[in-house]
């Protein structure tokens, strides 16, 4: 615990009153609306940008737990009330931020980086938030709340970290699947990690749904991004990139969004960034989403005066296939004040898309893909215009999506466009072998 410090959730469209934390907060009691984590500024400030940063320099040199984690290393803006010995940290955070410059080159950015989130514990930047929110049941546990178990609704990667996390805190958890919906990964992560696994019949929205009405007598703790706390995790991921910066941002940061709790907080932390004088401007926020599941790109079309949920259709984007989602005030509040716009991105876009990030180096996961697709449509559209420089958030590890990895039809849906990858199956004869090299390599330089 880091004393000094404190927060309190407040309503984020602006009901007056604080809530304590270590509550089961998930809605203001006065409006039903979303919550978020408020900070005491005042007290942030009283430490100079120089003071924090050399604070943070010290920390990761130093890298013993619980500073060892990306998260907890910035405990102060995340959850200064949580005590060490019920941080449950799986060594979160600390993600590479990698430079594409061939790529970048050939968009005509001065520099373009993926935001590696993927490296990670169980392969999905979803770890970020989960650290804190199972941290603090553990809490809330050992001070006495009835807490049974902590449940989710997921599109994959939510119910992995949940499972990962829980299981690390001896905390049994509940997780609600779309059946059929995510990849055999994903299904086999929180099954390992001994998760109470439901796969129901019917799609992400169903399942959060059923997890909020059986999360409605408070003695199952509900997990989904709708939780501020895990807002205050995922929000170190600004943090990280403003660091690995050198104290700067890009011109643009990009984000695939599904149920819009990332973006939010990756936007929130910049606002904190720039109170804090870390960082002296903001990036602004390009929010990407499939064309098969994309109420936030057609709200923004009305200049966010209507939403309307609809009904996702099938996309190999599986983990951002939500109609409705959870955060979306949070989400327009942040676009909002980062200057945001939403792209879209077809099937065919995101996987051609992610094939060419492949062949700079990356292993890039189908939304990772869609985030990819919408910064090139953003380009030729100039909005992101020439010289420009641009984080790509990468959300999951590609690792996780197999089957969209190998290309071809067993996918289920079309990635037209990008080429079945398959290898080539010769003779184990060194002649044979190295014809059929020359005549590969001579075909490369042809591309
Ligand atoms: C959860 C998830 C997203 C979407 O994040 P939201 O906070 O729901 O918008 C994107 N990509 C991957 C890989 C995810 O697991
Ligand atoms: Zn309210």
């Amino acid at each position: 615990m880091v004393k000094r410090f404190s927060c309190w959730y407040a309503c984020i469209r602006g009901c007056e009153g604080r809530i304590p934390m270590g509550g089961t907060v998930y809605e203001c009691p006065r409006c039903g609306g979303l919550v978020d984590v408020e900070h005491d500024l005042d007290t942030l400030k009283e430490r100079s940008a120089e003071e924090w940063k050399s604070l943070f320099r010290e920390r990761s040199a130093a890298a013993a737990w619980p500073m060892s984690s990306g998260v907890w290393s910035r405990r102060e803006l995340v959850l200064p009330s949580i005590r060490d010995e019920h941080i449950v940290s799986l060594g979160e955070g600390r993600t590479p931020l990698v430079p594409l410059p061939r790529l970048a080159r050939a968009l005509a950015l001065r520099e373009l980086w993926v935001k590696q989130c993927g490296t990670s514990a169980t392969g999905s930047f979803k770890d970020l938030g989960m650290t804190v929110l199972v941290s603090a049941v553990r809490q809330a546990i050992s001070d006495g709340a009835p807490l049974r178990a902590v449940a989710c609704a997921s599109t994959g990667d939510t119910s992995a970290a949940l499972a990962a996390y829980g299981a690390a805190a001896g905390i049994p958890t509940i997780v609600f699947l779309p059946r059929g919906k995510v990849t055999p990964a994903q299904l086999a992560q929180p099954l390992a990690n001994g998760a109470i696994v439901l796969a129901l019949d019917g799609d992400f929205d169903d399942c959060m749904r059923v997890v909020r009405d059986v999360t409605a007598d408070r003695t199952i703790y509900l997990a989904n991004s709708l939780n501020a706390l895990r807002i205050e995790g995922q929000k170190t991921v600004a943090i990280e990139i403003a660091e690995q910066l050198g104290w700067s941002v890009p011109d643009w940061v990009v984000v695939p969004c599904g149920n819009l709790g990332n973006v939010a907080a990756i936007g929130k932390g910049f606002l904190l960034l720039r109170e804090l004088d870390l960082i002296d401007r903001l990036p602004r926020i390009a929010a990407a989403q499939a064309q098969n599941a994309d109420p936030l790109y057609r709200s923004y079309q009305t200049d966010f005066r209507r939403f309307d949920p609809q009904q996702a259709r099938a996309t190999l984007a599986t983990a951002i296939q939500i109609g409705n989602p959870v955060s979306y005030e949070r989400a327009v509040l942040v676009l909002r004040q980062l200057d945001g716009v939403v792209e879209h991105a077809s099937e065919e876009e995101l996987s051609i898309a992610a094939a060419r990030a492949d062949l700079n180096g990356t292993y890039a996961c189908p939304q990772t893909g869609v985030a990819l697709a919408c910064l090139e449509k953003l380009v030729a559209k100039r909005t992101v215009r020439v010289g420009e420089s641009v984080v790509v958030v990468s959300t999951a590890h590609g690792l996780k999506f197999t089957a969209f990895k190998a290309g071809g039809p067993e996918q289920g849906l079309s990635g037209g466009g990008t080429r079945r990858r398959e290898p080539i199956e010769l003779r184990a004869n060194a002649n044979v072998v190295m014809d059929r090299i020359d005549r590969e390599l001579a075909g490369l330089g042809r591309e």
